[in-house]
């Protein structure tokens, strides 16, 4: 095959020097106890590579699904079916960066955290990531052609599993060194003697990508939308309680995290060793990416139906006449691609937000040409368009919801089926 063309190796996973193996293909590779729903039953898979694609039958809610396909729950599956690593290829019809620029990526450093015990994929002996254009290579000879596969995808059915005629074979050398980055928090503190010693968390990513492949001559990522804008937010919110002179009963901690690009690893340090007492976060309002692209009608909110934090958006969103709605788009896995997710798995309530917009509107249509041209590209800079009056509003709701949660009387709490409730601590 031909390396970044068919395939590149994802070195979020750390490779062995050598590995040969048959493949499996083992539809989108999860079992999920819950759903009474497995991949890997009845196939052969000891000692084998897995390939996936990406996704989940439609039978599975949103949360669910993106849970089962973070890194460390779907390596867990493999491993307990057997396996030694994985092919994964992504659905052409949900892909945000087009394959050229995923491609690249490969030339970027790829970063562990120092503390091996929040390593989750370790055992892992290698992770390749497939070109789905290309990936008529991989079935041929094969039960099923991959254009049968993605067509029963598209219609959220369950895939047929089925061994691949193909063997994989690698070879790697890695380059491994140590970089420091810090995560950066500050305190607001609440004016309530009983309730200042509990948190709201409002997050944000201060990394991207830094230096890359040149694209139409710029090595720089900028990353103004990813995550700039959700920093600036941030600043915005903590200038505006201090200046204003607001009074909350709860504390409010602001953490500009790191390493989000590099597997959300300055978020999953900080849950896991975080500055204030881990059952005193009482909430994570997490800001990536919001992309603030046009007015701000409609707001996408991924975790609104896990917990009460899912009412108060809905409270705050009402009079300001933005339209709140769930995640539109399931198999993009959002909720488990930012840092929320690292509170969450601690047992923290929490949302994210994204501008949202009717299907088939100029809007989506502004939306998508955003992700496919600017997306991880030096292009996310600023002299790029941005609706200046709609992230001014979209600050507003974000730091009214703040001091609503960092107000009440009750602390947010998962919704009774929330499937994420199994991680709350009290
Ligand atoms: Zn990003």
């Amino acid at each position: 095959m031909k390396f970044g063309e068919d395939a590149y190796i994802n070195m979020r996973v750390d490779p062995v020097p050598t590995v040969e193996a048959e493949l499996v293909f083992v539809g989108y590779g999860l079992r999920v106890p819950e759903s009474q729903y497995d991949d890997f039953a009845g196939l052969d898979t000891k000692g084998k590579i897995a390939v996936y694609l990406t996704g989940a039958p439609a039978s599975m809610s949103s949360a669910v699904a993106a849970h089962y396909q973070s890194d460390g729950q779907r390596w867990t599956a493999l491993k307990n079916a057997g396996m030694i690593g994985a092919v994964t290829i992504q659905n052409p019809h949900h892909m945000d960066i087009p394959w050229p620029r995923l491609a690249s990526s490969r030339f970027q450093m790829t970063m562990q955290l120092a503390d091996t015990r929040l390593v989750e994929t370790t055992g892992e002996q290698i992770a390749v990531r497939w070109n789905a254009e290309h990936a008529d290579r991989l079935f041929a000879g094969a039960e099923h052609t991959f254009d049968e596969l993605v067509s029963t995808a598209e219609k959220g059915k369950q895939l047929p599993r089925f061994p691949l005629p193909g063997k994989l074979k690698v070879k790697t050398t890695v380059k491994r060194g140590e970089v420091e980055s810090q995560n950066i928090a500050a305190i607001f503190p609440g004016s309530d003697t009983k309730l200042r010693g509990e948190y709201v968390v409002m997050s944000a990513h201060i990394d991207h990508l830094g230096v890359g492949q040149p694209i139409n001559g710029d090595t720089i990522y900028n990353g103004a939308m990813d995550n700039a804008s959700g920093v600036a937010s941030l600043l915005e919110v903590a200038d505006h309680l201090k200046e204003a002179g607001v009074k909350t009963k709860r504390s409010i901690l602001l953490a500009a995290v790191t390493g989000e690009e590099k597997g959300l690893l300055g978020s999953r340090y900080f849950a896991a060793h975080p500055t204030v007492p881990p059952d005193k976060m009482v909430a994570d309002v997490n800001v990536d990416m919001f992309l603030p692209l046009y007015p701000l009608r409609i707001l996408t909110v991924y975790g609104l139906e896990e917990s009460t934090l899912g009412d108060e958006v809905r409270a705050i969103a009402r009079p300001m006449e933005i339209t709140i709605q769930p995640d539109p788009e399931p198999a993009r896995n959002i909720f488990i691609r930012s840092d929320q997710y690292n509170f969450i798995r601690n047992g923290v309530p929490s949302v994210l937000f994204k501008f949202g917009n009717e299907k088939g509107s100029k809007e989506a249509e502004i939306e998508k040409k955003w992700l496919t041209e600017r997306y991880h590209a030096p292009s996310d800079d600023i002299n790029q368009p941005v609706d200046k009056q709609a992230a001014a509003e979209f600050n507003i709701f974000v730091e009214r919801l703040i001091e609503r949660v960092a107000n009440e009387d009750a602390k947010p709490a998962w919704k009774e089926k929330s499937f994420f409730r199994r991680y709350a601590t009290n």
